[in-house]
Formats: C-alpha cells, sequence, structure tokens
C-alpha cells in the first residue's frame, strides 16, 4: 500500500495521517469543514516540527514527508487514487454508510475501505458497497501516533486478503494488530466506555472529586491516564455516542451517564474544545 486516503481530520483523523505521512506513505486527508482541515494540517506540521527537535526525524525527511500530504475538501480528489481510505468521521451510522457508498464510487476497484469506528459493525457498513469483501474495520487509539494498537475488526463477507493488507499495513505504521470477531464495542471500547462511565457516575453520586477518582484508578490500577481524563481526551460527544450505541445494542449497563449527557448539551467537550470535565486554557 502507497497511498493511504483518511475521510475526516478530526481527533483521529488528523493523527493517522501524521502515522501514515511519518512512516513515508503518502496521503490525503479529506474534510468538509475548511477549519477543521486547517487544524488538522497545523497539528501535522507541528508533529514533524517535534520529530525533528527530537532526532527522530532529519529536517530533509520531514519535509519531503510534508510535501506527501494533500488537503481536500473534495473526496473524489481525496480517494482516486487510494489503496486503503479510511473513515474517520462522527460515530453516525447512516454517515458512515453514506461516505462508504460515495468512496467505493470513486476509488480504484483495488482498494481497501476501512472504517475507524469504536463500535459499530462492518458488515452492516460494507453491505452497502459492492466491495463488502474489502471492507474491514481498523480501529485506531487515541492519541494515534503514541498508540501502539490496531483494532482489526472483521465484517461478515471480509475476506482473508484484506485482513492480511491490514495487518502489512499496520506493521508498516509501526502498529501491533489484534484480530477480533465483531461484536458492538469490539474489545477495547466495550470495556474502556464501561469504566469510564462508571466514574463518571461515581463522581454523580459524590464518591469523590473528578481529579481524586482519577488519581485513585490511575494509582490503585496502574492505568496510565485517569477514565474521565480519558474521555475528555476522546472527546465528550464522541464518548456519548460510543454510549448511546453500545446502550442500544448491549443494553442497560451501558447507559450514558446523566453528567456526560449534560456536559454535550453544555458544548463542553473536553480537551478540543478546552473544557469537559477539565479546562485546558491551550490550543491543541
Ligand atoms: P471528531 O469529531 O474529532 O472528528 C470528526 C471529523 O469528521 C470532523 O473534523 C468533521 O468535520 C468530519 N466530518 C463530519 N462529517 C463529514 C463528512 N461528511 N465528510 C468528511 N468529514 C466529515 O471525531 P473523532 O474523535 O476523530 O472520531 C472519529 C471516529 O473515530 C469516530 O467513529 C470515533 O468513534 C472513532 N474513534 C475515536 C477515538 C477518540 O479517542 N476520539 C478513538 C478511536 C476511534
Amino acid at each position: 500500500m502507497k497511498t493511504i486516503s483518511i475521510i475526516g481530520a478530526g481527533t483521529m483523523g488528523r493523527g493517522i495521517a501524521y502515522n501514515c505521512a511519518a512512516s513515508g506513505l503518502k496521503v490525503a486527508v479529506q474534510d468538509i469543514d475548511i477549519n477543521n482541515l486547517e487544524s488538522c494540517k497545523k497539528y501535522v506540521e507541528r508533529q514533524f516540527d517535534v520529530a525533528v527537535e527530537k532526532g527522530q526525524l532529519t529536517r530533509r525527511q520531514a519535509s519531503e514527508y510534508k510535501e506527501n500530504i494533500l488537503y481536500t475538501n473534495s473526496l473524489e480528489n481525496a480517494v482516486k487514487q487510494a489503496d486503503l481510505v479510511i473513515e474517520a468521521v462522527l460515530e453516525m451510522m447512516d454517515l458512515k454508510i453514506r461516505i462508504f457508498k460515495q468512496v467505493d464510487e470513486f476509488a480504484p476497484k483495488h482498494a481497501i475501505l476501512a472504517t475507524n469506528t469504536s463500535t459499530m459493525s462492518p458488515t452492516e457498513i460494507g453491505a452497502q458497497t459492492n466491495r463488502p469483501e474489502k471492507c474491514i474495520a481498523l480501529h485506531f487509539f487515541n492519541p494515534v501516533p503514541k498508540m501502539k494498537l490496531i483494532e482489526v475488526i472483521c465484517g461478515l463477507e471480509t475476506s482473508e486478503e484484506t485482513v492480511e493488507a491490514c495487518f502489512s499495513f499496520g506493521k508498516r505504521i509501526g502498529k501491533e494488530c489484534v484480530k477480533i470477531n465483531e461484536f458492538p464495542g469490539f474489545a477495547v471500547s466495550r470495556m474502556n466506555c464501561l469504566i469510564g462511565n462508571e466514574a463518571m457516575n461515581m463522581v454523580m453520586e459524590g464518591v469523590g472529586t473528578v481529579a481524586d477518582i482519577d488519581k485513585a484508578i490511575k494509582l490503585g490500577l496502574n492505568h496510565p491516564m485517569g477514565p474521565i481524563e480519558l474521555a475528555d481526551l476522546v472527546g465528550l460527544d464522541t464518548r456519548l455516542r460510543n454510549m448511546e450505541y453500545l446502550y442500544q445494542t448491549l443494553g442497560e449497563k451501558y447507559r450514558p451517564c446523566p453528567i456526560l449527557t449534560k456536559y454535550v448539551k453544555a458544548g463542553r467537550l473536553g480537551k478540543k474544545s478546552g473544557k469537559g470535565f477539565y479546562e485546558y486554557p491551550y490550543e491543541i
């Protein structure tokens, strides 16, 4: 695989774009929101600067890799030369299906179409295309350049060839892949959403402050981050959509904590909006 197209330049899309470009691949990033495309470009360029400062890349390599990235708001331009398309738009089934149908029309016949969904069915998404055997979920983690794992989730019709190609791609960009059978929330989101939601319920019940619950779980269970701090990093709107889908598909234990719903209604979306359970007085 030489050319990777990423649809959606938000929290995940920009991380995937940087990771692929920094591995020497050609990248096209598409978003309908020009402001998000611009902030994606700023983020990617800053990551390259940091890699040069740390001695991970030479200045020359970094500028060559930057040249390999196309930022566009045209879906057709973004995918017309793709070997692999990774969709990273909002966690909404109807939106993902609409994008997959368009990508199916514009991308070369050999291209693999992947969704970065955290919870949803790649079978349902792939079934709406003319190439379900080339559709799959590649679930990256946040922040992408630092997180080693990709969960590879096969739909009912996904071919073994597609899975193998995705494992090779994962290796090429420095990731470890794990093959997971399709079920709502896969392995990681199913566990992680439950932990985060329970931590928010504890805040609501007055068990402790946000900071103390995070500190307790971090130090008591040896987690690198507290569960509420992690939800802020993910984006509370994204987390709420994940919880709503898991609640619909897996039932009561995934009922979203009312504080989460309230914060999203107030526009407190976590780190990306400057305020969630914590405050972030700087641009990310
Ligand atoms: P986000 O809200 O940060 O970004 C979504 C982007 O999609 C935005 O830039 C938006 O403008 C763009 N978009 C919306 N409609 C579009 C369209 N029609 N065409 C092109 N672009 C469009 O969301 P995110 O957190 O990056 O999540 C993206 C996906 O990744 C979701 O499915 C989410 O569940 C999954 N995911 C998120 C995380 C996380 O930690 N945030 C981790 C793993 C997986």
